[in-house]
């Protein structure tokens, strides 16, 4: 089988990149080892015909005019801003944390005038904010660091906070107001008709082939192609010569509810300190789907399974760059997403870098870049 490219993953990654090299002119092969596109932002149907998010809750959110200009060419969308309560001593309180969490925990009557003072009277200043463990401490103290962070921390990663990179916790922020949305970005809407939908109108397009249950690593020899870009794990595509590159993993509980209309107030409640899972999401709220039922997913954090987040701290950094290293010799392959690239990507940065690989492997194919 001969194509100009072939792409490894439907994901985002993959996703962006075929679209843009197929407009370029390019034949272009995708395929997937799952039987489905879209990557973890896959969303079907369940049996109950509740759209759900089979691979966990996918919130679209972006401050990127560009990119949400990029994906509004193949989807309408549906305004959505997702909320979270944590469940913290029997109360369910906002995260990230805000005035009313800390009234609601303390029995204060904080606002936005004292809110600050407060923080700056539990908070431990550090010199230096290298670990998770020290965004926290830094920005509020031990109290709520223990309340909502420690233990979901090690839940989801397996690793105490104080064995992350910062930038793992600095994704939820201290709020000095009343903002009880999870996210601030400007852009914050759900495709209208699902994130399938939205995959299968970028890989409509005549030069795209689409070719699903199938393994790169038991296909490659089959194929001829011009260049490869690949955006699968980076340690699997060099069969692990340096060792595992590790990748947290996931178990997904389904439920559905059928006499329930509405099972919990907000799309996520986080459990820090309660249970094996870490989050309990109600689809509905993220789809506005209307339904008598409902259907839910928890998430139990595991170390082995599909790979989904890289796990950021220094040791990992140091085997990702050995891999990395052997990528960059590669004319003929390029690699790209949140595996390839072991980054802890959102859905907007996977857009963005493929959009930014694009100029890239058109360079590494001897062609001028993109207009
Ligand atoms: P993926 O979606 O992982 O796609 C890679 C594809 O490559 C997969 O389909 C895989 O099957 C395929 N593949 C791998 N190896 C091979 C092989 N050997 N042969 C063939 N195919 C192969 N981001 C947000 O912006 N908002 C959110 O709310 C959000 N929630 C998330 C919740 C969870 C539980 C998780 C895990 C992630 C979440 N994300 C969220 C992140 C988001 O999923 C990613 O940024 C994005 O989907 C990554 O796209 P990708 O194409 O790089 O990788
Ligand atoms: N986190 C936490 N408690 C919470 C929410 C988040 O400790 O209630 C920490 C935890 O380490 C988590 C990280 O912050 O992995 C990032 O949270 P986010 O909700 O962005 O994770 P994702 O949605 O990517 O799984």
């Amino acid at each position: 089988m001969k194509t100009d490219v072939l792409i490894v993953g439907a994901g985002f990654s993959g996703s962006v990149v075929a679209r843009q090299l197929a407009e370029r002119g390019y034949e272009v092969l995708v395929i997937d080892k799952r039987e489905h596109i879209g990557g973890n932002a896959y969303d079907r149907k369940d049996q109950h015909g509740i759209l759900i998010h089979p691979y966990g809750p996918h919130i679209f959110h972006t401050n990127a005019d560009r990119i949400a200009e990029y994906l509004t060419q193949f989807t309408a969308w549906r305004p959505y801003e997702h909320r979270v309560l944590a469940k913290v001593e029997e109360k369910f309180v906002p995260i990230p944390i805000n005035i009313d969490t800390v009234n609601a925990l303390y029995g204060m009557d904080l606002d936005e005038t004292t809110i600050q003072g407060f923080y700056d009277s539990v908070r431990e200043p550090r010199e230096k904010i290298r670990t998770s463990e020290d965004v926290v401490i830094n920005a509020v103290g031990q109290d709520l660091y223990e309340k909502f962070f420690r233990g979901y921390t090690q839940k989801q990663w397996g690793l105490d906070p104080s064995e992350l990179n910062a930038a793992v916790a600095a994704r939820v922020p201290t709020r000095t107001d009343r903002d009880d949305r999870y996210f601030t970005d400007k852009f914050q809407k759900m495709p209208a008709q699902g994130y399938t939908k939205m995959f299968e109108s970028m890989l409509d397009h005549p030069s795209i082939k689409v070719e699903l249950g199938v393994d790169y690593f038991e296909f490659r020899e089959r194929v001829e192609a011009t260049h490869t870009v690949y955006t699968g794990p980076l340690d699997a595509f060099y069969a692990y010569c340096y060792g595992k590159l590790p990748y947290r993993s996931l178990r997904f509980e389904h439920e559905h509810l059928a006499d329930t209309e509405w099972y919990q107030s907000v799309g996520t409640v986080n459990f820090p300190n309660d249970y094996e899972y870490t989050r309990t999401t109600e689809f509905k709220h993220l789809t506005g789907q209307q339904h008598s039922g409902t259907s839910l997913v928890r998430e139990f954090p595991t170390a082995e399974g599909d790979p989904y987040y890289p796990v950021p701290r220094p040791e990992n950094e140091l085997l990702f760059k050995r891999y990395e290293a052997l990528a960059e010799q590669e004319q003929d392959v390029t690699f790209v997403g949140r595996l390839a690239q072991y980054r802890y990507y959102n859905m907007d940065q996977c857009v963005g870098a493929a959009l930014k690989s694009v100029d890239y492997i058109l360079e590494k194919m001897g062609e001028t870049s993109m207009p």
